[in-house]
């Protein structure tokens, strides 16, 4: 697919790269990106004066829901929900029943993705069989059949000699382990954050100490075998503050952070939606603070959304019974670029840094780079939209937001895959359905 993308403000944090440029796709592929390119004759083009063009926007946590809960998302549904967002790739976990813990799961994602999705799909293979946190899955055959990472995520790996071998298999395969860090007896049956909120709505807490131990764990392991682990959804002041030690001490481990742990503290739990209810659990204003400057530093390479898809009756029932987790694709570039980018948390080239080049080089993809030879894949940003989130809009399956009616200026205005335009002003373009 040929295109050029014509007199935008492109913002290339690989290749820092932010001025004004045209950007052309041949065959699929970035061309060149230059000021004033005469494209070949009939090369489709995009005018995007005013607009912001950066390359394709990666989430690194997304639940995909397919096999096995196909009412709550789908790989067409969340693959829309993601082109809508202005994401170009999504890596989908493990925890679908079937677990993606052999190839004939991973074959099978991969089979709808090709046939029914409209951004790219990278699969994640489980550490353990069935995610029992037992025995090692077929890592090799997980590898081969396109996997891209290992992780039991939604549960934590709580033997710890188990996920030493894991990680001492993964290298053999060079992909890192992604760690759902959470110690599950410390975690026991809480609901949300440990702390002043949860004692005075009698609602049974989460201790930050549940994700700390853990991620002193994952870093000591990592130190011990010197394969990459990555934290997923890091959320405490604690955790942030070892991650920034092992980095500095060379240890191989990465860190993604998620909007609603950026945007909302455990204040939120008072009203009882539901839609506050999630894994690791909305912390406290400190926690927050810490969360916002590791971003901004680098300490917290990506912004990944852990997009968890729940139907109405796993959410419309008491806080302690509601299933936890919230939708992320479609409210996490608003959210960010209202919530963070106008509020000066960081600055536009950091924040698509971390939703680019970030996560691509954790878990070494070819992708968060308009750098001739790499893929098509480019988001457009319309930084002056103005809207209110609308869940009834979703192209998701699934409605579970605390997000719905929140006021933002800035969303997707175009996304492009491989050359070719999945979403315009919110339309979904392409795809077989
Ligand atoms: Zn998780």
């Amino acid at each position: 697919m040929d295109l050029i993308i014509k007199g935008g403000r492109v913002v290339d944090p690989a290749n820092g790269l932010d001025g004004v440029a045209d950007v052309l796709i041949l065959d699929g592929r970035i061309a060149r990106v230059e000021r004033g390119l005469e494209p070949p004759e009939g090369t489709p083009a995009v005018e995007a004066a005013g607009k912001v063009v950066a390359p394709g926007f990666i989430d690194l946590h997304v639940h995909l829901r397919e096999p096995g809960e196909e009412y709550k998302e789908t790989v067409a549904t969340g693959t829309r929900a993601a082109a809508a967002g202005g994401f170009t790739a999504v890596v989908a976990m493990a925890n679908t029943l079937p677990v993606n813990d052999t190839r004939a799961v991973t074959d099978y994602i991969l089979a709808q993705a090709r046939a029914d999705g409209v951004v790219r799909v990278y699969p994640v293979g489980a550490v353990s069989k069935g995610l029992r946190g037992e025995e090692l899955a077929e890592l090799g055959e997980l590898a081969e059949a396109g996997c891209v990472a290992y992780s039991d995520d939604g549960q934590p790996v709580m033997d710890s000699a188990l996920l030493r071998r894991a990680l001492e298999y993964a290298q053999a395969f060079a992909k890192p382990i992604i760690s759902h860090a959470e110690d599950a007896h410390l975690a026991a049956d809480g609901v949300m954050h440990e702390g002043f909120v949860s004692t005075d709505l009698g609602l049974r807490g989460i201790p930050a100490a549940a994700e700390e131990v853990m991620v002193a764990r994952d870093i000591a392991l990592a130190e011990l075998t010197g394969t990459p682990i990555h934290i997923a959804h890091v959320s405490t002041a604690g955790a942030v503050r070892l991650i920034r030690d092992a980095k500095g001490r060379g240890v191989p481990v990465t860190a993604e952070v998620t909007p609603h742990h950026l945007l909302l503290t455990d204040e939120a739990v008072r009203g009882f939606d539901p839609n506050t209810k999630m894994k690791p659990p909305l912390r406290g204003k400190r926690d927050v603070e810490a969360l916002r400057e590791a971003l901004a530093d680098g300490t917290l390479d990506a912004i990944a959304t852990d997009h968890a898809p729940h139907a109405l009756a796993d959410k419309e029932v008491e806080y302690d019974l509601a299933a936890f987790g919230i939708v992320g694709l479609e409210t996490a570039v608003p959210l960010g670029l209202t919530h963070l980018v106008r509020e000066g948390v960081l600055d536009l080239p950091a924040f698509i840094a971390r939703l680019t080049v970030g996560p691509a080089r954790i878990l070494d993809l070819p992708l968060g780079t308009l750098s001739p030879g790499a893929p098509g894949d480019v988001t457009v940003l319309d930084l002056d939209r103005e809207l209110v989130i609308d869940p009834s809009r979703f192209y998701s399956r699934s409605r579970n937001t605390p997000f719905g009616g929140w006021r933002c200026v800035g969303a997707p205005w175009m996304t492009i895959v491989g050359g070719r335009v999945v979403m315009w002003e919110r339309v979904i373009k392409g795809g077989t359905r």
